[in-house]
C-alpha cells in the first residue's frame, strides 16, 4: 500500500512529489497520459516564455516544467505515465484505478488542474481544429493562419498572451472582449494596447463560426447594442477560461458551484480526511505556477502530518 498518491503533474503534483519524497513518505505520482487533453505537465506545456516563477527571469514553460519532473524523481519520487481513471473514496486505504490497475493509497493528492474552455458555438464542430482552437501556442504557426485576420476570443491573461503570440504569424489579430472591460492584469493589457497589430473590440461577442471546410469569418454580436456584423477572419482562438478536472472524482469530494474541490481555507484539505487538493483544481482566483507551488507544498505538509497523527 502507498503513503501518498499524487494524481497530476503541474507545478502544484510536482511540489507535492518533492516535499512528500524529502519527507521520506516515499510518493507514488500518476502524471497522466495526455489527461484531459494537456501533456504531463500541465498547462505550462500550452506556453511559450514564463518570466514570473521565482528563481528564473524567463523560461519556456515546458522546459521549466522538465525541470520540475526532473526534481520530482531526484528527490525520490516514483512517476506513472497513466491517467486516473476512477477513486473510490468512501474508506481508507483510498483506491486509485489507472491503466486497468488498481492501487491503493493512505493519502491521496489531487493536483489534476484545469482544462481550456470552448464556447459550443453553432459551426465549431465542424470547424474545430480546421482553424478553431484553444491553444495559439500549440497551434497557432500552423501555415492555414500564416498572414490571415485571427481573432482571439477573451479578455484575460491567456487572451491577451495568446494574441501577442499569434501577431509572429498573422497579418493582424482581433480580440474579443464580451465586457467593456478587460480581466486581464494592467500590464498585459497594456502589451495588448501597444501592439500595432492587435486591435481590441469591446463588447463583442462570437455568435456563429462561418465557413465550409475552414473558418472563413466569425458573426459577432454587439453586446451592448446587439447589433450583429461579420468579421472576415480567417482563424478564431479560444481564450475564455478553464473548466477544473474534477470529473474522474464522481462527486466523491465536495465540489464549488463551477467544480472546483473545496479546501478547508488555510489548507489543502478537502472534504474528505486524508484527500488533499492542490493547484488549479481547487483555486478559481489565483491560477497562477507560483500558486499552484504553493499550494502543493501546502497538501505534502498536511498529508505528512495526517500520516503521522494516524500512525498510532
Ligand atoms: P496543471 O498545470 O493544469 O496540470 C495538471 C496535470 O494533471 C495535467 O498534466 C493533466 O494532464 C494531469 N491530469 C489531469 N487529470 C488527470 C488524471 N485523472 N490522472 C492523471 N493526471 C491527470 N501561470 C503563471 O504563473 N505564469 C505564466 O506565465 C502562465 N502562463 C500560462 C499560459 C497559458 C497558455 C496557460 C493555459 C496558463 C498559464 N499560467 C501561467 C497558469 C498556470 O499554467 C497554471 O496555474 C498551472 O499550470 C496550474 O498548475 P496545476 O499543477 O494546478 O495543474
Ligand atoms: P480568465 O478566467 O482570467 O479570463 C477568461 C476571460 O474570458 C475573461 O475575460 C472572461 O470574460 C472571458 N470569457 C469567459 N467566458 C466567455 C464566453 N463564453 N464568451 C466570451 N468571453 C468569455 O482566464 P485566463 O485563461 O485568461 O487566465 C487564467 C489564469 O492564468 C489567470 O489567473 C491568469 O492570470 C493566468 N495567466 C497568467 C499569464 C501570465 O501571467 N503571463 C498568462 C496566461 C494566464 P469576463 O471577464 O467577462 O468574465
Amino acid at each position: 500500500m502507498e503513503n501518498l498518491i499524487i494524481i497530476g503533474s503541474g507545478p502544484a503534483g510536482h511540489t507535492a512529489a518533492v516535499y512528500s519524497a524529502r519527507a521520506r513518505l516515499n510518493p507514488l505520482m500518476f502524471e497522466g497520459a495526455f489527461a484531459a487533453g494537456v501533456a504531463a505537465g500541465g498547462q505550462l506545456t500550452t506556453t511559450t516564455e514564463v518570466e514570473n516563477y521565482p528563481g528564473f527571469l524567463s523560461i519556456p514553460g515546458p522546459l521549466l516544467m522538465d525541470k520540475m519532473r526532473e526534481q520530482s524523481l531526484h528527490c525520490g519520487a516514483r512517476i506513472l505515465t497513466e491517467t486516473v481513471d476512477r477513486v473510490d473514496l468512501s474508506q481508507r486505504p483510498f483506491k486509485v484505478r489507472a491503466a486497468g490497475k488498481e492501487y491503493e493509497a493512505k493519502t491521496l493528492i489531487i493536483a489534476t488542474g484545469a482544462q481550456a474552455r470552448r464556447m459550443d458555438l453553432p459551426g465549431e464542430e465542424r470547424l474545430w481544429q480546421k482553424g478553431i482552437s484553444a491553444c495559439a501556442v500549440c497551434d497557432g504557426a500552423l501555415p492555414f493562419f500564416r498572414n490571415k485576420l485571427l481573432a482571439v476570443v477573451g479578455g484575460g491573461d491567456s487572451a491577451v498572451e495568446e494574441s501577442t503570440y499569434l501577431t509572429k504569424f498573422a497579418s493582424k489579430v482581433l480580440l474579443l472582449v464580451r465586457r467593456d472591460m478587460m480581466r486581464a492584469s494592467m500590464v498585459m493589457q497594456e502589451r495588448a494596447q501597444s501592439n500595432p497589430k492587435i486591435e481590441i473590440m469591446f463588447e463583442t461577442l462570437p455568435v456563429e463560426v462561418l465557413g465550409d471546410k475552414s473558418v472563413s469569418g466569425l458573426k459577432v454580436r454587439n453586446t451592448r447594442t446587439n447589433a450583429e456584423s461579420i468579421l472576415p477572419v480567417g482563424g478564431l482562438f479560444y481564450a475564455i477560461g478553464h473548466l477544473p478536472n474534477t470529473a474522474f472524482l464522481e462527486g466523491q469530494l465536495e465540489l464549488d458551484e463551477v467544480g472546483y474541490i473545496k479546501t478547508r481555507p488555510g489548507t489543502a484539505q478537502t472534504s474528505v480526511e486524508g484527500v488533499f487538493a492542490a493547484g488549479d483544481v481547487q483555486d478559481k482566483v489565483y491560477r497562477q505556477a507560483v500558486t499552484s507551488a504553493g499550494t502543493g507544498c501546502m497538501a505534502a505538509l498536511d498529508a505528512e502530518h495526517f500520516l503521522a497523527a494516524h500512525s498510532h
